[in-house]
């Protein structure tokens, strides 16, 4: 098993609109950003490449890169599935945090449960997102950002298949069993 982590913060601004999770919530300010914002999302990424030790979403996505301009953050999500599938990870539990002082997020989080976990492939009982304030102390609290933590563990293909294979008394067609 491998565990990471992601952290990230946005700014909130006027004009923008406010999306976390891929859940549009209606707000009288925005996240500022070159993609979406959607600082739920990115923290999610950075927590999935870290446990690949595939690097961060600032070396997938740079924001100097005109077609990330405005893009869902859930396109991003889909672009590092497909990553973690090439090297044969599997998701096995995502956690997540969401520290904003407004809007109430209640309402929102099983969708963004729902999104996270359909362009994932997992189920929705592998992808938790929490919603916390910080009693009006600091940035957040001020509500000049919201910020969203992460941590996930990821398993590997020949995991998983191992145990399978033992729980079916061996698997001697099973290449990564050799040695
Ligand atoms: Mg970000």
């Amino acid at each position: 098993m491998r565990v990471g982590m992601g952290y990230d913060v946005h700014k909130l601004v006027e004009g923008r609109d406010l999306i976390l999770g891929g859940v549009k919530i209606p707000h009288t300010v925005g996240l500022l950003g070159h993609s979406d914002a959607d600082v739920l999302l990115h923290a999610v990424m950075d927590a999935l490449l870290g446990a690949a030790a595939l690097g961060d979403i600032g070396k997938h996505f740079p924001d100097t890169d005109e077609r990330y301009r405005g893009i869902s953050s859930l396109k991003l999500l889909e672009h590092v599935a497909e990553l973690l599938n090439r090297e044969g990870y599997l998701v096995e539990n995502i956690d997540a945090t969401v520290i904003a002082q407004r809007p109430k997020l209640r309402p929102y989080i099983e969708e963004m449960e729902q999104n996270i976990a359909r362009v994932l492939g997992i189920h929705e009982s592998q992808i938790n997102v929490k919603a916390t304030t910080e009693e009006g102390l600091g940035f957040t609290g001020t509500e000049q950002g919201i910020a969203a933590q992460a941590i996930c563990a990821l398993t590997t293909v020949y995991e998983s298949g191992v145990k399978v294979a033992d729980s079916a008394g061996g698997c001697t067609g099973c290449p990564h069993r050799a040695g």
